[in-house]
């Protein structure tokens, strides 16, 4: 017989694995840093393949409160290029989001063990063994990784000098300012980067930046140094800062993104999920949507009998061409010189952004074929 796999992480690629196995049956556990709701880096962007993810794993985003997101805007200096989304999609909080696919999770019949951390996860004897605070030592046949943007110093991802940090804040902008953005995801170029600002639930407003970790440095200051090189780029971003609350005391961030990875083999019965298993550039808006579909695919797979290399092979097919627009469309984003071609191509054919955003989506794929037996 089986053990019960082992999750580990509880974001949206662990609760929805959580989910799908409780919904067949198992009782997987789900074990969770976090004691309770936390906000993550993200820029709260949820496409409608997010939100008809969601619903089918029971939680409802527009219920939760999330703002309707209907146009695209992208800036670069003094240009402004704008198209209405090809897609209905929402804003809101992570915090909000994950606490509520983790609610979900435990009333499938997963046992959550939260306020755990995992700290060795290693291999003996052909079985998993999971070191977590707090927790006696546990074994397991399969684990699935969805640590997110976090690795396990046993089986980390690969490091590269193009590795990029994250950072994220909640304001409460001006009136006049929430009246400018309206109901746009609004995307700021500069030089290393992008900053993203969008509504989420409860009147807030949602900055994030995806900067290369050369170019952080570069500017110096941290936050500050950070919004102040932005803004000598574009005269737009300080003002619809101008007048803004912040609601944390302090930024939330994350380095080492591994934007364009994709795990290429993993040994015997570890899947890995989410963003353990590929880093979608962020201006997608489109990691949750993979994360979600990673979780499901991978409960599938191991319900089915298949190994994780079978899934993982399935996975990057299936990721194959959304990653590789993705890939040329972030370096474009991201790299000073291209940035100005890219508003200015986006200024004169608005079409351009629409097909952007509806070809970096995750593609449909059938839910079962998980057929071959390693
Ligand atoms: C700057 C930026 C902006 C983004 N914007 C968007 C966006 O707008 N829309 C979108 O769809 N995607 C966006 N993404 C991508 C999205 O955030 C991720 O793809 C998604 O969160 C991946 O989900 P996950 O479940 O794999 O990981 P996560 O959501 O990161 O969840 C991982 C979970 O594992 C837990 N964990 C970590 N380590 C341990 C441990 N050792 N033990 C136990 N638990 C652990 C964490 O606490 C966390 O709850 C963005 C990413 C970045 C970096």
């Amino acid at each position: 017989m089986r053990r019960e796999p082992l999750i580990i992480g509880a974001g949206p690629a662990g609760c929805a694995a959580a989910i799908t196995l409780a919904r067949a049956g198992c009782h997987p556990v789900l074990i969770e840093r976090a004691s309770g709701p936390a906000d993550k880096v993200c820029g709260d962007f949820l496409s409608a393949d997010t939100i008809g993810r969601l619903r089918g794993f029971g939680v409802d985003p527009a219920a939760l409160g999330g703002s309707v997101i209907g146009r695209v805007r992208l800036i670069h200096r003094d240009r402004v290029a704008e198209a209405a989304l090809p897609f209905p999609a929402l804003g809101l909080s992570r915090r909000v989001l994950d606490d509520a696919l983790l609610r979900q999770a435990s009333q499938a019949g997963a046992k959550v063990l939260a306020g755990r951390t995992v700290r060795h996860l290693t291999r003996e004897f052909g079985a998993w063994s999971v070191e977590a605070d707090n927790t006696p030592p546990m074994v397991a046949d399969a684990v699935f990784l969805a640590t997110g943007k976090h690795d396990l110093r046993d089986v980390p991802r690969p490091r590269s000098d193009h590795d990029a940090v994250g950072m994220k804040m909640y304001f409460i902008l001006s009136p006049a300012a929430a009246r400018r953005l309206g109901d746009a995801t609004e995307l700021t170029l500069f030089p290393g980067g992008y900053a993203g600002l969008q509504a989420a639930e409860d009147g807030r407003a949602v900055l994030c930046v995806a900067v290369r970790r050369a170019a952080f440095q570069g500017y110096g200051g941290g936050w500050t140094g950070l919004l102040a090189a932005i803004g000598r780029t574009s005269g737009r971003f300080p003002e619809m800062l101008a007048g803004a609350i912040p609601l944390l005391p302090r930024p939330l961030a994350v380095a080492g993104i591994p934007y364009g990875y994709q795990v290429r083999s993993a040994p015997d019965g570890l899947f890995r999920l989410g963003d353990q298993a590929a880093v979608i550039p962020s201006l997608t808006g489109d990691g949750m949507a993979i994360a979600l579909h990673s979780g499901q695919a991978a409960a599938r797979a191991w319900l089915e009998g298949a190994g994780a290399a079978t899934y993982h092979r399935a996975l990057n097919r299936t990721l194959a061409p959304q990653m590789g627009l993705a890939r040329g469309l972030h370096s474009a984003m991201m790299d000073g010189l291209a940035q100005g071609a890219v508003v200015q191509a986006a200024r004169l054919f608005p079409g351009l952004l629409r097909q952007a955003a509806r070809h970096t989506r995750l593609r449909r794929v059938r839910p079962c074929g998980f057929r071959t037996r390693q």
